[in-house]
């Protein structure tokens, strides 16, 4: 059926396309069915500590115990509901950054080119494809120039194929080279991607490291857990208790010494850290780049539309013994003037612009107000400055382009040959202008003009300008490809202008202070680039400029490198790494996807770059900023640094049941805590506090440290201050118990009291202090708790459930006062090692807490 789709070469119109969608549904992949509640329920249960739970479920059950049943069946209850609330959260997360990262198409429609979302295409639409570009459906090709695809992702095979005029391309497949233009045939399930979905669906969900090595840890922590709870059961015994209170009593406190909550926090602060990214336009396309991001120590930038808007537009034309024009318009309107007035030989040259590119220029329309490029920014410059010129690009039908030679960013060069309606051929050429002019280039000019031409343009590029060379010449008989790019008159050099970005001085600035090196790797013109690097801060005036082809001196990398072609980046960044690195890299050419893959980090530009570059990263800048990046490292580090917060919190928590339970029985409290009562602290502390900890914004300091160590341990640092507030937790509740044991009064409910209040008053002192941000939900977490803790004294229903007795207003002040030792402690510690302002960056704190991320 598909191959009787007619080929109309203005494309579909706004009618058929409705019609057609309504027909064949949109253009995707149905995505894979999440687990059902009930089995992510199933997933929950089968949690060793739960399974823990059970079996002590089982041992009251016999005992007729049902106060610590109940509690028991509480703990299980809430905990599945934390972890399935917390996994579908993420999942949703994780599943609104996929629609965020979809791709786009180019596409023909009622005789215009459009840029839509490739899962608006519909068969028989006539889609456009360059190198670069992902192919967005299966497409019969009706027009070809020097395609080469690259199957891989299909095929496996790394090799690119040849494809032409009537051959098929596959969804999915990369453009390596050329362009095409071509009638899609099947689109969604029935396209080749479709056919193979079965596969890609079928992939596990893989760990991040972090998620890895925290499965590491808890497996230690529980094993710790279990020996010292074991430990608990035989002094116990031992000294007389009864045996199956004290197995509850053990059962529990294994429970309540390991944070079980700890996976359920961390994908949770992954995920919804990339969901908060994704608001500030950074698209995580890999949950693992959240961690990775807080240790970068290298940004290497590309310049255009990075480090500058990408606006790109003709300031002037330069031609050899002519006085040349400065081109006056706005945007990419193509209405505007030049000054001097174009004479013929700035038309030709206008011309000549006009017949080597490939870009298009659409009209305001709608909602749009502004004219767009499509394609190649700077090429619909050059077609917004022909226009200024009086050229149309209506030139374009009548020299129709019989053969070319595509841009590439090794040889930095294009070339068209045309048939020319006068007789003959016309072979135009523009590109970098030491290529053009070099010793083999295709220019020929006499030794003036050479020598004007390359004063012109290195002066050019040293005020920051972009400059290209265009060259043209006739020819009798039509030239092959390779004999075209010879013998070619200089027509003269055009200077672009591409604003720096306002916000990218900042950006760098900001980079410097969180002790990560920016560097610039740009195919451009070493002056160029080293103008455009100087304005943005990123390096000193004067600063060394490498050549893509220089030497790589290990350890000491320059912070420009120019001339740079996307194959060298890749050893570039090599040898950044075996400097001990972490880079994150930006690119957005097909060329760049194996760098991108390569970085630490690759970073691809959501506008402006290509669909193969943006599928090779990690990370999408929507708004192709830079000061994004800056925004996602800082995000990065607030994530790691509140899950270390939580790390401090749970296990000093954890660490203080397993210490009152074995050192009570040595100062005459026989069972400082019964297993209903340890199983509550744990609820009530580790549940919702310990989730909203991870929502602590980030600290003042976070980007003015030097980033972590890519292979620091997550606990690196943090045993000391987990051990300080666990042992003063400890102390505090049971020289409560003891005083009170003395006085005669209710021990066992003071000591249950204290250690929840203290607990929760640390979770206070953690949080993140002066930045003005609160995060409220640790506030309602806390106060919830609060009230549950009290509730546990003070309504009977609880106190016969856990065995507590009522306390006096004044005993409870008395305990809050108490408990609140832990937590100011923590908050001065915290307090004391955060770096003053005037420290240098780099310095290190002078004591780890939670927020060296
Ligand atoms: P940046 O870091 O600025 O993004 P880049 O590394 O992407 O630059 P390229 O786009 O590969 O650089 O361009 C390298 C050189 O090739 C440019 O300096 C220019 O001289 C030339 N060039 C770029 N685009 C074209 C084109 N469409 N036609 C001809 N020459 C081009």
């Amino acid at each position: 059926m598909t191959t009787t789709l007619p080929t109309v070469m203005s494309g579909l119109t706004a009618a058929e396309v409705v019609a057609l969608r309504e027909e064949h549904g949109r253009n995707e992949l149905p995505a894979a069915r999440p687990p059902s509640t009930l089995a992510r329920i199933g997933v929950q249960l089968r949690d060793p500590l739960i399974v823990v739970l059970l079996a002590a479920m089982v041992v009251t059950a016999a005992l007729k115990d049902v106060s610590d049943l109940v509690v028991i069946l509480l703990v299980i209850v809430l905990n599945t509901t934390v972890g399935v609330v917390q996994e579908l959260r993420a999942d949703r997360a994780v599943a609104a950054l996929r629609r965020m990262a979809a791709p786009c198409a180019r596409v023909r429609r009622d005789g215009v080119d459009v840029s839509v979302p490739a899962g608006d295409l519909v068969p028989g639409d006539l889609v456009r494809v360059e190198a670069g570009d992902v192919v967005p459906a299966d497409v019969r090709v009706v027009e070809a120039v020097r395609l080469a695809l690259d199957e891989s992702a299909l095929t496996g095979e790394s090799m690119t194929v040849a494809r032409g005029v009537d051959d098929e391309l596959s969804a999915g497949t990369v453009t390596a080279t050329g362009r095409a233009t071509g009638v899609v045939l099947r689109t969604g399930t029935h396209s080749a991607l479709g056919r193979i979905a079965a596969l890609v669906s079928g992939q596990p969900r893989r760990q991040t490291p972090l998620q890895r090595r925290l499965v590491g840890l808890g497996k230690v922590l529980a094993a710790a857990a279990v020996a010292l709870s074991a430990v608990v059961f035989l002094v116990g015994v031992l000294r007389g208790q009864p045996v199956a209170e004290m197995l509850l009593a053990a059962v529990s406190l294994t429970v309540a010494a390991v944070p079980e909550s700890l996976p359920a926090v961390v994908t949770l602060a992954l995920a919804l850290g990339a969901h908060r990214m994704a608001r500030r336009s950074a698209i995580v396309r890999r949950l693992p780049a959240v961690e990775t991001l807080g240790s970068v120590t290298v940004l290497a930038t590309d310049k255009t539309g990075t480090l500058t808007e990408g606006l790109m537009s003709v300031e002037r034309l330069l031609l050899p013994g002519h006085p040349g024009v400065a081109v006056h318009g706005a945007g990419y309107d193509p209405a505007g003037t030049t000054t001097p007035a174009p004479d013929a030989a700035v038309r030709a040259m206008a011309r000549a612009l006009v017949l080597c590119t490939d870009a298009d220029l659409v009209a305001p329309d709608g909602d749009r107000t502004q004219w767009a490029p499509v394609g190649d920014p700077m090429e619909a410059a050059l077609l917004a400055a022909a226009g200024r010129c009086g050229v149309d690009p209506a030139e374009r039908q009548r020299f129709p382009r019989v053969d070319e030679v595509p841009f590439d960013a090794d040889r930095r060069r294009m070339t068209t040959v045309l048939a020319d309606p006068d007789g003959g051929y016309l072979v135009v050429c523009k590109g970098a202008p030491d290529g053009l002019l070099g010793p083999g280039g295709p220019v020929d000019a006499d030794d003036g003009t050479r020598a004007w031409a390359t004063a012109t343009a290195d002066g050019l590029a040293a005020d920051g300008y972009r400059v290209l060379a265009v060259a043209a010449g006739h020819r009798a008989a039509r030239p092959r490809p390779e004999e075209a790019e010879r013998d070619l008159p200089l027509l003269g050099l055009v200077a672009l202008i591409d604003p720096v970005r306002d916000a990218a001085p900042d950006a760098v600035a900001a980079f410097h202070a969180a002790g990560i090196q920016p560097i610039l790797i740009t195919g451009d013109h070493p002056a160029t680039a080293a103008a455009v690097a100087e304005r943005v801060g990123l390096a000193a005036p004067g600063a060394r400029v490498a050549l893509g082809d220089d030497q790589l001196t290990p350890g000491a990398p320059a912070v420009v490198y120019a001339r740079t072609s996307p194959e060298r980046k890749l050893d570039i960044i090599e040898a950044l790494q075996r400097d001990g690195a972490v880079v994150a890299m930006t690119g957005d050419g097909v060329n760049d996807a194996p760098a991108l893959r390569r970085a630490d980090i690759g970073v691809a530009m959501g506008r402006g770059g290509t669909e193969a570059a943006r599928q090779a990263a990690d990370l999408v800048l929507a708004d192709d900023n830079l000061a994004t990046v800056a925004t996602a490292v800082r995000e990065g580090r607030r994530i790691y640094a509140n899950i270390r917060r939580f790390l401090v919190y749970a296990l000093s928590g954890g660490a203080a049941e397993v210490l009152i339970m074995l050192a009570g029985p040595w100062i005459g409290l026989p069972v400082p805590l019964l297993p209903a009562q340890i199983l509550w602290i744990n609820m009530i502390t580790h549940g919702l506090p310990g989730v909203a900890l991870g929502g602590e914004p980030a600290g003042r300091d976070l980007m003015r440290r030097p980033p972590r160590r890519a292979d620091q341990a997550i606990l690196d640092g943090l045993i000391g201050p987990i051990a300080v507030t666990g042992a003063l937790i400890t102390a505090t509740a049971l020289a409560a118990a003891v005083w009170t044991r003395h006085a005669g009064g209710p021990w066992q409910s003071v000591l249950f009291v204290v250690l929840g209040l203290a607990q929760l008053g640390v979770a206070l002192a953690l949080r993140v202090h002066g930045t003005g941000q609160r995060n409220w939900s640790l506030d309602a977490a806390v106060g919830l708790s609060l009230a549950l803790q009290l509730g546990a004294v003070w309504l009977p229903p609880l106190r016969s459930l856990l065995g507590t007795e009522p306390l006096t207003l004044a005993q409870v002040l008395g305990c809050a006062a108490v408990a609140a030792v832990p937590g100011l402690v923590t908050y001065l510690r915290a307090r004391r090692s955060r770096p003053s302002p005037t420290r240098s960056p780099a310095a290190p704190p002078e004591a780890a807490t939670a927020d060296d991320h």
